[in-house]
């Protein structure tokens, strides 16, 4: 069954600092699942349950068996890297918000905060590019 509602969207995987730095290690060689798994530290049931079917680079041989191209690999983590700090990370910017349509962040046009309990305000505005409603939480008081 699938999840309606998280309230943060899910970027695809993610990798530690740590796992960042080891991706230096692999070469332009192709490695075994189990053999990327060790050089940058994760458990290989994350190569088969996230990164595949997350688009990492892979090939089946005719064997069924995966390969993984270790700096092709290194690109794909980077990429996702990157793509990670523009999704809402969170914090956003004041003027910002997810815009459920346009499935990314988005700036808010004419925001205005309307308290909706103590302690925790609604800013609701208009995506700026499919001009849709957009709101989100904010803690403080209303201004
Ligand atoms: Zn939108």
């Amino acid at each position: 069954m699938p999840q309606l509602r998280r309230f943060k969207p899910y970027t695809g995987p993610s990798f530690r600092r740590a796992q960042i730095i080891r991706l230096g290690r692999l070469l332009d060689m192709e490695y075994k699942p189990s053999e990327i798994a060790d050089e940058i530290g994760i458990d290989v049931s994350a190569v088969y349950q996230s990164y595949l079917p997350n688009g990492c680079p892979h090939r089946r041989d005719k064997n069924n068996h995966i390969w993984i191209h270790g700096t092709s690999f290194a690109g794909w983590v980077k990429e996702i890297v990157e793509r990670n700090k523009k999704v809402p990370g969170f914090p956003l910017d004041e003027d910002e918000a997810w815009c459920v349509k346009c499935c990314k962040v988005v700036t808010m046009l004419d925001p205005h905060e309307r308290k909706i309990k103590t302690n925790l305000n609604m800013i609701y505005g208009k995506c700026s590019v499919c001009s849709g409603k957009v709101n989100r939480l904010k803690s403080g008081k209303v201004k």
